[in-house]
């Protein structure tokens, strides 16, 4: 069968039209999941994520996020204790989240005596990280256990015991959420296919809330404490034998429906000199 070709018609003219490519740059795009975290998440956990996601290296990272270019990135990393070397604007943009939820992720707004009294390796619950989360008041030495596991917090990758500092650096770039030194997978749950976080809520939410509320309310006064004169602030600030920051968690009695077994006990923290 004779089956002439058809052209056509708007080809058959040779108009091609060009193709015209936009030149104007367009903002690169961030994968960020704000669903992913829990209220009173700590900036390490919430970078962690970002860079999971995100893929960037120290340099982009510190360069979106920091205070300070890149090429003044310290050799040990951005302490991520302290809020000031971060611009919290950008921080709350980045991550689609308000600039209160920024400042909370931190265990103070700035560098001060009192912060050595909160770790510079991570410290977390194992049941938390687990599910993705992290608090910054989990680095107050003073805080022995998790309120919601019962866990005490401790440090160090749990397969190798690797530490793990608590700063804006290389292996949070480049090993986010997992060990730099035998590749152990922190949180489990991102690593399958379509893998997430499911922040918490309800109960236990509100339990973390409200020991958010509480460690500050203890901190924040002493972080007010001007430090000009280190004599006096060492009289202040050096922990004495049996003196110390004490912090009670009024916890509702027994017969409390929402009041969770573990919870039981009215917590006493008592700040030592670790
Ligand atoms: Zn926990
Ligand atoms: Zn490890």
């Amino acid at each position: 069968m004779n089956i002439p070709a058809s052209i056509p018609p708007e080809r058959s003219d040779h108009t091609w039209q060009p193709l015209l490519l936009p030149t104007r740059i367009v903002p690169a795009r961030y994968t960020t999941r704000p669903e992913w975290s829990s209220d009173g998440e700590s900036m390490w956990m919430r970078l962690s994520k970002f860079s999971l996601l995100n893929r960037l290296s120290l340099h982009a990272l510190v360069v979106l996020v920091a205070v300070r270019s890149s090429d003044e990135v310290p050799h040990a990393g951005v302490d991520l204790r302290r809020a000031d070397r971060f611009v919290l604007t950008r921080l709350a943009s980045l991550l689609e989240i308000a600039q209160v939820a920024a400042l909370d992720g931190f265990c103070l707004p700035c560098s001060h005596p009192a912060l050595a009294w909160a770790a510079t390796e991570l410290r977390y619950c194992p049941g938390c990280l687990e599910q993705g989360f992290h608090a910054a008041w989990f680095q107050w030495q003073f805080i022995e256990r998790c309120p919601v596991h019962g866990s005490r917090l401790r440090g160090g990758c749990h397969k190798c015991d690797a530490a793990i500092p608590y700063t804006l650096d290389g292996n949070l770039a480049k090993h986010p959420l997992s060990c730099a030194h035998c590749g152990t997978s922190w949180v489990p749950g991102l690593n399958r296919p379509a893998g997430r976080c499911e922040p918490f809520r309800g109960g236990l939410a509100r339990i973390f809330k409200r020991w958010q509320i509480h460690v500050a309310a203890a901190m924040m006064p002493v972080a007010d404490i001007p430090f000009a004169s280190p004599a006096r602030v060492t009289r202040r600030l050096t922990p004495q034998r049996g003196i110390g920051i004490e912090i009670r968690h009024a916890m509702p009695g027994p017969q409390h429906p929402a009041f969770e077994p573990a919870l039981r006990s009215t917590a006493t923290l008592t700040c030592g000199t670790h």
